[in-house]
């Protein structure tokens, strides 16, 4: 049995509205030890993601629902300490699906590796190079097929996919324009990542700012939010626009029924709404990264990554994604990173 302590956070109850900190359990037991064909993983950051809000529920979604008393799902970066696992020797880093915790023990069914090459700073692999960066490449190109000379809008455009997903567009050519909560925000999306225009939702009339940055209508909608947004940009799109169904953050905390958009304009516009999960996407993953790390490379992405400290403050930290107080990807930093 090992000396060492393990922390978890585990779901304690199903959040009603906004999460709250009683809705998990802070649990403390020995270090897991692996046996033949696993591995101990010690977690150095752990992704903080909108969708942990839909696995909270108890519905199914695209993935089962977690039990109450589970440890609480998210995606990790880690380290190998210990290996009985053929493919996996101690000091790899690994990402993967291994929840709010501090160790994991794992069988290697959906670890990836990472490549020791790399010169990228490590949160790059759960923000840019991860699930978020991907969800931007596959919604964008897969789903958006942006023309050069189209009009893209973004909405949550300052988050981890949004400002990815505005410089892609403009990488494709496109005239882009986003929305966000804060002036700072919007002041980094045209400043910073070369935005044409960015509307700060809160303060601007949504309908006025957007015709006058969309002059020429609107072909792709990026959608991170839903509700008013979904609803105006809808009665600005041309004939034969994309609106890829992102999310839909505004609603994931509601407890009455959401009044929805009208979508009449989809049907006469004979436009397109798609909705799509990122993962479903992932044997173009290592295409997908390599394309993100040249135009990173090449100063064309700009990413950043928003780490709060230590494991326990991981409940606390999850409402920046639901009152914007977030600046980037958010994540923990649960560990040190190997030297
Ligand atoms: P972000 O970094 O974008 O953080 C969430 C942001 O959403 C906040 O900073 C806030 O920015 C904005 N927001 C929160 N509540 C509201 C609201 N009520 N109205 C308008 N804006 C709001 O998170 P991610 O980049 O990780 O996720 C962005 C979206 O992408 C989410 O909808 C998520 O569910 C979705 N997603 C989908 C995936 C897929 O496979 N389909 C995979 C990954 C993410 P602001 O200050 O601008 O309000």
């Amino acid at each position: 049995m090992s000396s060492r302590i393990n922390h978890q956070w585990c779901l304690a109850s199903r959040p009603v509205g906004q999460i709250k900190q009683s809705d998990f359990a802070w649990k403390e037991m020995p270090v897991p030890i692996p046996e033949d064909g696993e591995l101990l993983v010690r977690i150095i950051y752990l992704s903080l993601d909108p969708a942990a809000r839909g696995w909270m529920y108890e519905k199914v979604s695209y993935v089962p629902p977690l039990a109450i008393g589970d440890v609480m799902r998210g995606f990790t970066l880690g380290v190998v300490e210990q290996s009985r696992h053929p493919k996996f020797n101690p000091g790899d880093i690994v990402s993967g699906l291994l929840g709010w915790q501090e160790f994991a023990v794992a069988n290697g069914k959906g670890l990836m590796k990472l490549s020791k090459a790399s010169s990228f700073p490590l949160p790059a692999f759960l923000s840019v190079f991860g699930l978020t960066g991907l969800t931007a490449y596959f919604g964008l190109l897969n789903i958006g097929k942006p023309e050069a000379g189209e009009t893209l809008v973004v909405s949550a455009a300052a988050g981890a996919v949004g400002s990815i997903v505005g410089q892609l567009g403009k990488i494709k050519g496109c005239h882009v324009v986003g929305t966000a909560g804060t002036e700072e925000k919007c002041h980094w999306l045209t400043e910073e990542l070369g935005f044409d225009a960015a509307i700060n939702y809160k303060t601007e009339s949504l309908r006025r700012s957007l015709s006058m940055h969309c002059p020429n209508g609107i072909d792709i909608y990026f959608e991170n939010v839903g509700g008013t947004l979904l609803e105006t940009v809808l009665t600005l799109i041309n004939l034969r626009a994309r609106i890829v169904l992102c999310g839909l953050i505004s609603q994931y905390n509601a407890t009455d029924r959401v009044s929805g958009p009208d979508l009449a304009s989809i049907i006469q516009k004979r436009a397109r709404i798609e909705g799509f999960i990122a993962t479903d996407h992932y044997q173009r993953a290592k295409d997908a990264i390599s394309d993100l790390q040249k135009w990173v490379l090449e100063g064309r992405v700009k990413y950043r990554v928003d780490i709060v400290n230590g494991l326990e403050n991981a409940p606390t930290a999850i409402s920046r994604l639901f009152d914007g107080s977030n600046k980037g990807k958010l994540m923990i930093r649960v560990s040190e990173e190997p030297l």
